[in-house]
């Protein structure tokens, strides 16, 4: 049932120790009802003080032993959740970080989030409750019963009503509730996506003023848990004073009969003190059970969640050995052999037949209306989705024969979206290359144009960049991601609309530093500005996944119809005039 039981075996230690442990507290408790009927058929009925104190004694030391094994159970039963829980979580982020952005699309964020927090904490519980309940449990109900029998038989029948009365009773009680837990769980995975959603969008939601949607919203799905809730908990609110009733008809059975038995001299009063207790020890023990039973389907639900991410296979596979091409000056450092790409693997193709030569030290443009297929273009020359049909090569040999590592080395791209890391901005500009000196950052610092807001920061290099940069603008973020893509002085630089957040001036310096800084580089600039790219050496237009076509300015603005129509809708008004 479980996937993820092989994780126990790392632990067979803990779990056989800390089942052993709780089995010698459960043998404990069994003695003391003996004690106790001792205490009361011999100290008490004889008046002898001196008995019941050595006697209560013996039990107060049954008691501490008794203790100390159950807490060394629970350290082992602790000790192995948690280790279990830490080996799981790290080999869930270690898949995660083996899948391509594909797979990572499919299961979603949040959710992967929701799995290797919440689900991996159930699994947890459901280990610690294993260890401190399977074993022990069955026991206490097993010894119970045949301590109750070398008793007295006869008395000992009402147990053989009583069990099964209970065990049906929580049977039932179960059956009704369990496949509400599963629901409850995939409730609290959508509230737990909005979340989500609310709290990484609340400057979007203020902006559209969407707070009262989006609450009721938030509501809607809350409310809905805590009716599913509600109606489990009214269920399983049955469970104790059910089996409390049943409990106590058989504390009376067992007195009434047991009184006729004492009475005719089979059986002493401190016995039937004894019956009970292990008739309470019986019925707490199949609670207990029937806890246990909750917290594995639960946990069930959470194993099969993760378990997934794990079945799921990383689609893009690195070749285990890199093939020894010798590069060859001559050829183009990227080439587009008809390319088709789809995101769905369907025939939605995001590009359609796409065939480009970009030359070393080559600054080209990339430009095209939104969706036209620009980011997902550049996003699969470092590999990060593999083509349907084609062949991508970078310095005259394929992408897929790259080792990543070697291929993304080459490669330095700043996303569409500018993402920094919690830290300095020092060790920010470290992320690709580890050990760039200082001289590095500054120079990289300088051509993104970042260094003039960074010496007005207090702290300067050594200010603290918060969780996703919230304490920077957008174009002070995007000039920090375009300087870290430059620290480790890559062959081919990559920007994804990187600089749409700049004004014009500071743009124009950007692309003036980069151009004057860095001769060898070949520079891939996208934007949805034409003057921004005008000056390129190349400009590829794309069309709805489509090359629409491919030139300098002068060439595309005569011959390109979706140029000049990007062109003519930016320019002002003189611009055209003059164009
Ligand atoms: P651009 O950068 O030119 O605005 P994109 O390359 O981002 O356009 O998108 C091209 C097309 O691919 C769009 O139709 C978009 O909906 C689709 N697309 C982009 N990213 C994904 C993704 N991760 N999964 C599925 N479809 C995507
Ligand atoms: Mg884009």
């Amino acid at each position: 049932m479980f996937k993820l039981a092989r994780y126990l075996r790392q632990f067979k230690k803990e779990v056989i120790f800390g089942q052993i442990f709780k089995l010698t507290e459960a043998v404990f408790e069994l003695i003391v009802p003996l004690v106790m009927a001792k205490i009361i058929d011999v100290g008490i009925k004889n008046k002898d003080v001196t008995y019941i104190f050595k006697m209560g004694g013996l039990m107060i030391l049954l008691g501490i032993i008794g203790c100390s094994v159950a807490l060394a159970g629970q350290y082992l039963a602790s000790k192995a959740s948690q280790g279990i829980g830490t080996t799981i979580r790290s080999d869930i982020f270690k898949h995660i970080n083996l899948l391509s952005h594909a797979e990572i699309d499919k299961i979603g964020t949040p959710s992967l989030i929701t799995r290797i927090t919440n689900d991996v904490n159930q699994i947890q519980v459901a280990v610690a409750m294993f260890i401190r309940i399977a074993g022990r449990a069955p026991f206490l109900i097993i010894g119970a019963t045949v301590m109750a029998i070398s008793l007295d038989l006869k008395l000992s029948l009402i147990f053989l009503i009583i069990i099964p009365l209970v065990s049906f009773t929580l049977y039932m009680i179960m059956g009704k509730s369990i496949p509400f837990y599963h629901l409850i769980q995939k409730k609290l995975d959508k509230i737990s996506l909005i979340t989500r959603e609310n709290l990484e969008g609340v400057r979007v939601i203020r902006e559209f003023s969407k707070q009262e949607s989006e609450k009721n919203r938030f509501e809607e799905a809350s409310d809905d848990l805590m009716k599913t809730s509600i109606n489990v908990g009214k269920i399983s609110a049955l469970l104790n004073p059910l089996t409390y009733i049943i409990m106590n008809f058989a504390i009376i059975a067992i007195i009434w009969f047991g009184g006729i038995q004492v009475e005719s001299g089979i059986l002493t009063q401190g016995q039937i003190i004894a019956f009970v207790n292990y008739m309470t020890q019986i019925s707490l023990a199949l609670v207990a059970v029937a806890n246990l039973v909750v917290i594995f389907t639960k946990a069930s639900a959470c194993d099969a969640r993760i378990y997934e991410i794990f079945e799921t296979k990383p689609s893009i596979i690195e070749p285990s050995e890199e093939k020894n091409v010798v590069e060859n000056i001559d050829n183009p450092k990227i080439e587009f052999k008809n390319v088709f790409f789809s995101y769905h693997k369907n025939n939605e193709y995001a590009l359609t037949d796409v065939s480009i030569k970009i030359f070393a030290g080559e600054t080209v443009g990339v430009i095209g209306g939104t969706g036209s297929g620009k980011s997902t273009l550049v996003n699969l020359i470092p590999r990060f989705y593999d083509i349907d049909k084609g062949e991508i090569l970078v310095d005259g040999i394929n992408v897929k024969d790259y080792k990543f590592k070697t291929l993304r080395m080459k490669i330095g791209i700043v996303p569409q979206h500018a993402v920094l890391f919690s830290g300095t901005i020092t060790e920010n500009m470290r992320w690709g290359c580890e050990n760039a000196v200082i001289s590095q950052i500054e120079k990289a610092i300088k051509i993104a144009q970042a260094d003039e807001f960074i010496q007005k920061l207090q702290d300067g290099y050594d200010t603290k960049i918060l969780q996703g940069g919230r304490n920077l603008s957008g174009g002070q973020k995007q000039r920090l991601t375009i300087a870290r893509a430059l620290v480790p002085n890559p062959q081919i630089l990559i920007l994804d609309d990187s600089a749409s957040a700049l004004d014009f001036a500071t743009d124009a310096a950007l692309r003036k530093a980069i151009k004057q800084n860095t001769e060898n580089m070949t520079v891939l600039m996208i934007s949805q500005r034409a003057n921004t790219i005008k000056y390129a050496d190349k400009i590829i237009v794309l069309d709805d996944g489509e090359v629409a076509g491919i030139g300098t300015h002068d060439e595309l603005f005569q011959t390109c119809e979706v140029y000049r129509e990007i062109c003519l809708s930016q320019l002002s008004t003189d611009e055209k005039d003059n164009a």
